[in-house]
C-alpha cells in the first residue's frame, strides 16, 4: 500500500517532463488558428473533398487528402500535445483538446481532419492525476484479471466497453492493448498486461483491442517492445538474442497485432540493443512492417522521443505527449529538418499518410466521437462479469468454498468495507462515487492509491443474510485474531499496491502477512482474498484452508468476489503467470544491474518455461486454477490436417455443479531444442452443465512447433517427433500422445490466415 514506494519514483510524472523544453505555444496557437482561418476557403463542401467519399478505399483517401496538405499541415498530424495541464512546464492545453486526457493532436478542418483526442485505456477510460475535473468511467478488472479469464470473447467484450466509454466521452484515439510479457514478476506494471505467455497475452489482448476499435476509433498495442520493468525504464537497454525474442515479447505483439490489427503501435521508454525504442530501425520497421506487414502508425510513448532525423528514419510517425519530450522534435524541429533536408519531405508525407490512412480505415473520420452518457448499469454487468470469470479459485481445502450455512463470519483487512483496490499510473480510471479510502499515500502520481467503493463486506453481508457478519481493519491484529477466533470463518482481505513507475517486492506490505498468519492461527478455517497486481510470495500458505487471487477487481469488484465466495459464480479464472515460491525463482536477482543494460539472459525461457527447463516448480503454476466442479478429460488425438497439427479431446462436468474450465494443450520435441521443455499450443474455455460433455478440437499455430532463426529470417520446425499434452495448467498434465512432424520453414512474414486466426481466438 505504498509504503515500500522509493521516494523518487513519487513524483516521477514530473520528473519526465524536466529539462529544457519551452513551449511553442504562441507557434502552436498560431497553428491551429491559420488551419481554422483556411477551412472555410479552398474546400467549402463534400464535393470538393474526394476523399469523403466513403467508397474510396482508405490508401486512396488518405493519397487524396495528404496531396492537398501544406507542409505545415503535414507537420501537424505528426506531432502530439499532452492534454492535461502541466502547471510546472508552464504549458496550458489548447481550448479543443479535452482536459484530463493523454493527447491531443490537431485536426485540420479545411480538409475535413478532425483533432486526434487521446486517452488511456487499459482498463477503462483513464483520467490524468492532475485534471481538474475527473469523469466518472468504468473501470474492468486488471489485464491481468481479464487475461486470467482465458475467455478472448469475453476480452472483446470488455474492449467493447471500453471503446463505448472512450466515444461517449469524446476520445477516438485509445492508449490500451498493453501486452508486454510478464519477463519480471515484480514488474509494477504487470497488472496492465496479459501474462506470460506469448500465445495467452496475444491473444486475449488482441481481442480487447478488437473490441475498443469495434467502435470507430483507434486503439494502440503497447508498450513496443521488450519495456518489462519499471525500475530505470527511461534509461535501461534491454539486450536479448533477437531470435528469443522473437519467440517471447515480440511474439506477444506480433499475436495481438494479427488478432486485432491495432491502429497504432506505441514505441516504448526503454533501449533495446542500444537504440531507444523509439529509434530502433529494427523494431519499428524492419519487425513492424517488413516481417508483419503492419500498416498503422507508430507513436512514442510520452517522453519516448529523443531525436527528430533518427527517430523519423527509424519509423516513429509521430511524437506524443508534448511537452513530455525534451524537445518538440516532431514539431518546429521536424519542419526545420524537412526545410533543412535532414528528412526527406517524402518521409513526412508517408507519416502523414499513414496516419491519415488509419483515421480513414478504423472510421474515425466517417463515424465522429460525439460526448454524450455512459451506460452506466449495462457496464456494471461486463466489469463485475469480468472481475467473477477473472477471479482464480488457489486453494480450497475441505471445500471450504463455496460458503453455506455459516452463522459468525468474520471480514478482516484490505478496507474490505469500503471497497477494492486498483493499480496505480496512467491507467488510473476514476469510478462512480469517488475514491473510497481517500488520503493513502501517494496521493499524486503514480497515485492517488485508488480504492473502488464497490465494498465486499456489503457484498458479503447481501448474500449471507442470517449470518453474522463482523468486520475488523486488521490494524490491530490480536482484535483481528480475537474476532478470527470467535467465527466460523474468517475472511481476511490482502492487498498490494503496484503501479506504473516502480517495480515491487512480491511481499505483502505493512504487516499483512503476519496478520494473515496471527487469524489462520486464531481459525483453521481461514480464506486469504488477494488483491494485488501480480504474483505474491505466500508465507501463510499451509495454514489457511483458501486461498481466491481476485487481481484488482473493477468498479464491481466487491460484488464479483462476494459472488465467488458464495458460489453464485463457480469460479473459472486460471493463472495467466507463474506463482514463484521464492526469489531465488526469478530469473534475473537483481533488477538494477551494474550497468545500464538490462541482459535477458533467460531468452524466451520465460515464466512457466523458465520454472520448467529450470526443474523449480513454482507456488502455483501458470494455468491453475481451480473450481466448485471436477472436470475429466478423454480421447486425446493429434493429427495433421495439411500441414497443421490438429488436436483433438473431451472435456466431461463429471462434478456436482455447472462451471468453465479452461483445457490447455502444450507441446514438445522430443528430442529438446527448445528454449524450454514445453509451451502452451491452445486452449478452449468451456462452459459445461454438470454431466455434459464437449468434444473440443484446436489448431496449433505452427510458429508454436518452431524455432525463429534470426540468421535465416524465418521459423522453422524441426523434423521428428513430438509430444502433444492436454493438462488443466502447466504442472497437471493428464493425457499426452505424440506424432511425427515433417521439416517445415515459415518466413518471417508468415501470418494465419483470418479463419486460422478466428480459431486461435475462440
Ligand atoms: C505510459 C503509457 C501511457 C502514456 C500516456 C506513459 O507514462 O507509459 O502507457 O499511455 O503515459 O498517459
Amino acid at each position: 500500500m505504498g509504503g515500500n514506494l522509493p521516494e523518487n519514483v513519487l513524483n516521477s510524472r514530473s520528473h519526465f517532463l524536466r529539462g529544457v523544453m519551452k513551449l511553442h505555444r504562441a507557434l502552436f496557437l498560431a497553428l491551429v488558428t491559420s488551419v481554422a482561418v483556411v477551412s472555410s476557403s479552398a474546400f467549402a463542401d463534400e464535393t470538393d473533398k474526394p476523399w469523403m467519399n466513403r467508397a474510396l478505399d482508405p490508401d486512396r483517401r488518405a493519397e487524396l487528402v495528404v496531396a492537398q496538405m501544406t507542409l505545415e499541415e503535414k507537420q501537424t498530424l505528426v506531432f502530439g500535445y499532452f492534454g492535461t495541464d502541466a502547471p510546472w512546464k508552464k504549458y496550458t492545453i489548447a481550448p479543443e483538446a479535452l482536459e484530463g486526457s493523454a493527447g491531443y493532436v490537431p485536426g485540420i478542418a479545411r480538409l475535413g481532419i478532425p483533432p486526434q483526442w487521446i486517452a488511456d485505456a487499459g482498463i477503462g477510460v483513464a483520467t490524468q492525476g492532475g485534471a481538474k475535473q475527473k469523469r466518472e468511467r468504468t473501470a474492468l478488472p486488471s489485464g491481468m484479471a481479464t487475461a486470467a479469464t482465458w475467455d478472448p470473447e469475453l476480452a472483446r467484450g470488455a474492449g467493447a466497453m471500453i471503446g463505448a466509454e472512450a466515444r461517449a466521452s469524446g476520445f477516438n484515439v485509445m492508449l490500451a492493448g498493453g501486452v508486454n510479457l510478464v519477463r519480471e514478476p515484480r514488474n509494477g506494471r504487470n497488472f496492465e498486461y496479459g501474462g506470460e505467455d506469448p500465445l495467452l497475452a496475444g491473444v486475449i489482448v488482441g481481442a480487447q483491442i478488437a473490441g475498443i476499435e469495434s467502435n470507430h476509433i483507434v486503439s494502440t498495442v503497447k508498450h513496443f517492445a521488450l519495456n518489462d520493468q519499471e525500475t530505470d525504464r527511461n534509461s535501461v537497454d534491454v539486450v536479448i538474442d533477437k531470435s528469443q525474442a522473437r519467440m517471447s515479447d515480440l511474439l506477444a505483439f506480433q499475436i495481438a497485432i494479427e488478432q486485432s490489427n491495432p491502429g497504432s503501435v506505441m514505441c516504448s521508454y526503454n533501449k533495446v540493443w542500444g537504440d531507444h525504442a523509439c529509434e530502433s530501425a529494427y523494431l519499428l520497421t524492419d519487425v513492424l512492417r517488413r516481417d508483419w506487414g503492419w500498416r498503422g502508425y507508430v507513436m512514442s510513448d510520452w517522453g519516448a522521443t529523443h531525436s527528430t532525423a533518427k527517430a523519423a528514419d527509424s519509423g516513429l510517425d509521430q511524437q506524443s505527449g508534448y511537452p513530455f519530450d525534451d524537445k518538440p522534435y516532431f514539431g518546429e524541429l521536424m519542419l526545420q529538418a524537412v526545410k533543412a533536408g535532414e528528412v526527406k519531405e517524402s518521409r513526412l508525407d508517408e507519416m502523414a499518410q499513414r496516419i491519415v490512412r488509419t483515421l480513414f480505415a478504423k472510421g474515425v473520420i466517417d463515424h465522429p466521437v460525439k460526448i454524450g452518457p455512459i451506460d452506466f448499469a449495462a457496464h456494471a454487468q461486463v466489469t463485475r462479469t469480468g472481475a467473477e470469470q477473472g477471479a482464480v479459485l488457489l486453494k480450497n481445502a475441505s471445500n471450504l468454498l463455496p460458503l453455506a450455512g455459516h452463522k459468525r463470519i468474520a471480514v478482516i483487512g484490505g478496507y474490505a468495507d469500503k471497497g477494492v483496490l486498483a493499480g496505480g499510473g496512467s491507467s488510473l480510471v476514476y469510478g462512480a462515487g469517488g475514491n473510497a479510502v481517500p488520503g493513502l499515500k501517494p496521493t499524486t502520481w503514480p497515485g492517488p492509491i485508488m480504492y473502488y467503493p464497490s465494498s465486499p463486506l456489503r457484498a458479503i453481508k447481501a448474500l449471507a443474510p442470517q449470518a453474522q457478519v463482523e468486520f475488523a481493519s486488521g490494524e490491530d491484529r490480536k482484535a483481528a485474531a480475537a474476532l478470527a477466533a470467535k467465527s466460523d470463518v474468517v475472511l481476511v482481505f490482502a492487498t498490494q499496491w503496484n503501479g506504473e513507475s516502480f517495480d515491487s517486492p512480491l511481499t505483502l506490505e505493512n504487516g499483512q502477512d503476519a496478520l494473515i498468519e496471527a487469524v489462520a492461527g486464531a481459525n483453521p478455517n481461514t480464506v486469504v482474498i488477494l488483491e494485488t497486481g501480480g504474483a505474491v510470495f505466500m508465507p501463510w500458505l499451509d495454514k489457511v484452508k483458501g486461498v481466491l487471487q481476485a487481481w484488482y477487481p473493477g468498479t464491481s469488484g466487491g460484488e464479483a468476489i462476494a459472488n465467488v465466495l458464495f458460489g453464485r459464480v463457480n469460479p473459472s479464472g486460471r493463472l495467466p503467470i507463474s506463482f514463484p515460491k521464492n526469489e531465488g525463482q526469478f530469473a534475473r536477482a537483481d533488477l538494477k544491474e551494474k550497468s545500464a543494460t538490462a541482459t535477458y539472459k533467460e531468452g524466451a525461457t520465460v515464466g512457466y518455461k523458465w520454472h520448467d527447463a529450470n526443474k523449480q516448480p513454482p507456488m502455483f503454476p501458470f494455468g491453475f486454477g481451480l473450481s466448485y466442479t471436477q472436470f475429466a478429460y478423454s480421447g486425446l488425438q493429434a493429427r495433421l490436417d495439411g500441414e497443421d497439427l490438429v488436436v483433438k479431446f473431451r472435456v466431461a462436468n463429471s462434478g456436482s455443479n455447472d462451471g468453465k474450465d479452461v483445457p490447455q494443450v502444450y507441446v514438445s520435441p522430443v528430442a529438446g531444442g527448445w528454449e524450454a521443455p514445453k509451451r502452451l499450443a491452445g486452449w478452449r474455455k468451456v462452459d459445461m452443465k454438470k454431466g455434459s460433455r464437449t468434444d473440443v478440437e484446436i489448431r496449433v499455430d505452427p510458429r508454436l512447433l518452431a524455432v525463429f532463426s534470426e540468421t535465416d529470417n524465418a521459423w522453422r520446425i524441426a523434423p521428428g517427433k513430438y509430444k502433444v499434452m492436454l493438462g488443466s495448467s502447466a504442472a497437471d498434465l493428464k493425457l499426452e500422445t505424440t506424432l511425427e512432424l515433417r521439416e517445415r520453414r515459415l518466413p518471417a512474414a508468415w501470418k494465419p490466415t483470418p479463419a486460422q486466426a478466428t480459431a486461435q481466438a475462440r
